[in-house]
């Protein structure tokens, strides 16, 4: 892509309503913009994010055994009393009529929705275990909505359902699911700690929060150093193996969230110097809750042995918006973003220091088709600005890579290459730039 065709209006004045950086650094960027209170339009860079945060989730959702659908964001009032949860979920839902006076909301979660739609054709235990999910807008009419896309009324979600035959089936489901949001978190470049968690409108009784460390959380939480240095499961992990042993070292040391700390056994259990006291950042949830959808919707499946039982199922979410700037608060500067890797919006940022010197510009075209070509998606400013305002916007938008190319450097047949992360410079021929790219 070429600045000068993209869409990127960048702020130069810090935002005063902005009270975290996460929030700050969007504005700034220009990757979203406010419509109404919790309710953004996503600029193009913002939604590249958002994009290779879903492609990642997409991926380990499929490789642990779920399979995609997309459910509408309009349901019928009438799916949730058979729950009973319509009258239960008070002012956070709205609330919608069409023009036959019919009632309906736009969905804050699909429990209701994927339990008519899993009844309307299962009926047999042969059919099981199925994990549904899809990745779809929610609205939740927040009292509060604040901190960006933190706490939005309008937000993405990834929500799988999953449909088992018993409770031990049902269980090791939910271990598949734990064990992807570890790999989930992981490749973006997070720190995500399993929590054990209140259950809330949902329901059931096993839960875990996924946690990411951040001052700016809005939960307080508790835990054991010791969980920051355990290992994420690798991406060939088997997923049909008994997966207990990964959820028992996870949660073996301790972590929770203020709503269900126990500060005596924080202390009994944890030396002095490991003990964490800070803020975090909800980036998902997972549940456990057997028949509570199914058995009142009459979701049931025939057993090996004749009998009909309702399906025992688990909820499972991922704060896809929300993670945008979680990613942000926990990866940053001074000057900016720094984006790891596999989000980021673009590989590269192409730094062109004279448009109108005909050997740069040439160089900056051989770079920028070379990394097209090999798929690392480049930015290239190829605007009129100065060289100044030029690396402030870069640093801003926390490309991993900044490819610079000017007509000083090119004299002595080099470029500049350098590492958002950790500011490193290397001065080589472009040719090597290019190939330490991958192009
Ligand atoms: P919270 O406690 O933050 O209100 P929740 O527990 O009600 O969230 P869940 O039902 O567990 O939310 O939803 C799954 C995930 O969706 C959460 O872990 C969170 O990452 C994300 N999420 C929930 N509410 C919002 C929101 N208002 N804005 C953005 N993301 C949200
Ligand atoms: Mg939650």
């Amino acid at each position: 892509m070429r600045l000068s065709r993209f869409f990127l209006p960048v702020l130069k004045e810090t935002p005063a309503e902005a009270q975290i950086v996460s929030h700050r650094l969007m504005l700034r960027a220009g990757m979203m913009r406010q419509e109404a209170a919790g309710i953004y339009a996503w600029l193009p860079l913002g939604l590249r994010v958002l994009k290779n945060i879903e492609k990642i989730v997409r991926e380990e959702m499929d490789r642990a055994g779920g399979v995609e659908l997309l459910m509408p964001t309009l349901q019928l009032a009438d799916l949730w009393r058979e729950s009973g949860r319509y009258d239960d979920y008070g002012a956070e839902m709205l609330r919608i009529t069409d023009r036959h006076e019919r009632e309906m909301l736009y969905g804050p979660t699909n429990e209701e929705m994927i339990t008519e739609i899993f009844r309307a054709s299962v009926r047999s235990y042969k059919d099981l275990p199925k994990n549904l999910y899809h990745i779809q807008w929610k609205f939740r009419d927040e009292q509060r909505p604040r901190f960006g896309v933190m706490r939005g009324r309008e937000f993405l979600m990834k929500d799988a359902y999953s449909f088992d035959v018993d409770e031990a089936a049902g269980k090791a489901t939910y271990n598949r699911m734990f064990t992807a949001y570890l790999r989930i978190y992981g490749r973006m470049g997070l720190k995500a700690i399993p929590m054990r968690a209140e259950t809330g409108p949902i329901g059931g009784d096993l839960s875990h929060e996924f946690i990411v460390l951040a001052d700016t959380g809005e939960s307080a939480v508790f835990c054991d150093k010791a969980v920051l240095e355990l290992p994420i499961p690798p991406a060939d992990i088997d997923y049909d193996a008994d997966l207990t042993p990964i959820i028992e070292q996870w949660t073996a040391p301790y972590a929770a969230t203020e709503d269900v700390h126990d500060a005596a056994r924080f202390e009994s259990e944890t030396p002095p110097d490991r003990r964490i006291t800070t803020r975090g950042i909800e980036v998902g949830q997972v549940f456990f809750f057997g028949d509570k959808y199914s058995k009142p919707m009459r979701a049931v499946v025939t057993g090996a042995d004749g009998v009909e039982r309702p399906a025992q199922m688990g909820s499972y979410g991922v704060g896809v918006s929300r993670l945008v700037g979680a990613i942000i608060e926990a990866s940053h500067d001074e000057a900016g973003i720094i984006w790891p890797d596999e989000v980021a919006p673009f590989g590269v940022g192409v730094v062109n220091l004279r448009p109108s010197d005909v050997d740069v510009n040439a160089a900056c075209d051989q770079a920028y088709n070379a990394l097209t070509a090999a798929g690392k998606s480049p930015l290239m400013d190829d605007s009129d600005e100065r060289p100044g305002a030029k690396f402030a916007v870069m640093d801003l938008i926390g490309l991993p890579w900044q490819l610079v190319i000017g007509p000083k450097g090119l004299k002595d047949g080099v470029v500049e290459l350098k590492r958002r992360a950790t500011g490193e410079r290397q001065t080589l021929p472009l040719a090597d730039a290019l190939k330490a790219l991958g192009a």
